[in-house]
């Protein structure tokens, strides 16, 4: 796999990433109909980049007809056939939807789309290379192996479960069957990034409906109810943007909203943007705060009354607000941070709490108002953390910067992201 794909935190990067490569991640090749020298060589790699011959190509590269043909030639044993006929109608159907491209399945004979499990070198000039790294690649638009689709059948693939899951991996593989590459975009189907996704609430995402439409055109058949859509990926320059949660995490800066965040690791200034469940499939995704004990190297996740305990990838606990000695009224926190004397404080509306970490309990008095430490905050604290020294509380499109109670600076919700 390549380096430049592999989601590692700042430290104990070694086994926690090999463990994610081993469980989550798998790449996927793109090919196209003409396999060159250099394509080849590529190709001794497992990766999921799309070749720059092929990404040249793959302009305005679609069928001529939206009536395709597939056929299933064979089967894996990790499913029934029923499943697996399953899930190649749903993956096929992500893309009708939203197109006028309709399938129509055969049953002999040569099919626009012939759909195979196979292991190893199996004849195109592109062998499989065993479990995990790529799981499957699928030809671009064109007559012969055009729009075949191969699925390393040296893999397990799965129904619903986590794991590589068939419907997920075809959806993607189709998608490059009809003429899509690789999306930068982190919450597009397209990235090259395998992430699992609830199978049965999965919803196009809008990049890759504007990219097919671009080539196919929109469904002129209109469905009886409206579609679902995805809602778009969070955008750093959004003025707008209210974050969901902050944490630091090992010396980086995590910035939660909806199911993504973006990552800030110390000294450099890009961000990078992830899905939550890319890193850790486990979580939830719209997460009310969260927060990090670097003593203990555990980061904490909050969603109504369930947390989430980490330590890296890992989730080592699962707990409930009233671990952290919260009373039974308070049903979920808006905010919370870990500041340098061992106290974490929960935002709850205009109030906050103070909880001794170091000796498990409340402290006396709380809930205080915000505003009597944090001169300025009046509305709700909707994320926060400390960094630097400093204390830093996200009240809606703003940042405050406090040092101790004094108020610093008041910054845009985008200071921190790229923008
Ligand atoms: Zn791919
Ligand atoms: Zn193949």
């Amino acid at each position: 796999m390549e380096e430049e794909n592999k989601p590692s935190f700042g430290r104990k990067v070694s086994e926690t990433s090999l463990k994610l490569g081993e469980m989550q991640q798998f790449f996927r090749l793109n090919v196209t109909g003409s396999l060159d020298a250099e394509m080849l060589e590529m190709m001794k790699e497992p990766h999921c980049r799309v070749p720059d011959v092929a990404a040249g190509k793959a302009k305005n590269y679609k069928w001529s007809t939206n009536k395709l043909t597939y056929r299933i030639e064979n089967y894996t044993p990790d499913m029934s056939v029923a499943e697996v006929d399953d899930s190649i109608e749903k993956a096929l159907q992500v893309w009708a939807r939203v197109t006028p491209l309709r399938f129509t399945r055969i049953y002999s004979g040569v099919a626009d789309i012939m759909i195979t499990f196979t292991v190893g070198d199996h004849g195109d000039g592109s062998p499989f290379d065993g479990p995990n790294g790529v799981l499957a690649h699928a030809f671009g638009p064109a007559s012969g192996l055009g729009g075949d689709t191969h699925f390393d059948d040296d893999e397990t693939f799965t129904f619903k479960s986590n794991g590589y899951n068939l419907f997920l991996v075809a959806a993607h593989e189709f998608g490059h069957a009809l003429g899509l590459d690789h999306s930068r975009d982190p919450g597009a189907l397209m990235n090259a990034r395998y992430t699992y996704r609830d199978v049965d609430s999965f919803v196009l995402p809008q990049d890759d409906v504007g990219k097919i439409q671009a080539l196919y055109g929109s469904n002129p058949d209109k469905p009886d109810k409206p579609e679902p859509t995805a809602p778009p990926t969070p955008n750093a320059c959004d003025p707008n943007l209210v974050l969901d949660a902050v944490t630091t995490l090992r010396g980086e800066m995590y910035f939660f909203k909806n199911k993504f965040f973006w990552r800030r690791q110390s000294q450099i200034p890009q961000t990078e943007q992830y899905l939550i469940k890319t890193f850790w499939p486990e979580l939830p995704d719209n997460i009310d705060a969260a927060f990090e004990n670097p003593s203990a190297d555990l980061i904490y996740i909050f969603k109504s009354q369930k947390v989430w305990a980490l330590s890296g990838y890992d989730v080592v606990n699962h707990m409930n607000i009233s671990s952290f000695s919260l009373p039974a009224k308070v049903k979920k926190i808006n905010a919370a941070l870990y500041d340098d004397t061992g106290k974490t404080l929960f935002f709850v509306g205009k109030s906050y709490y103070s909880y001794d970490t170091n000796n498990k309990k409340m402290d006396k008095g709380y809930p205080k108002l915000v505003e009597e430490r944090f001169p300025e905050i009046t509305g709700k604290v909707t994320a926060a953390f400390q960094y630097s020294g400093f204390t830093y509380l996200f009240n809606g499109r703003n940042i405050f910067e406090f040092s101790d109670s004094t108020l610093m600076r008041v910054l845009g919700n985008y200071y921190f992201l790229q923008c």
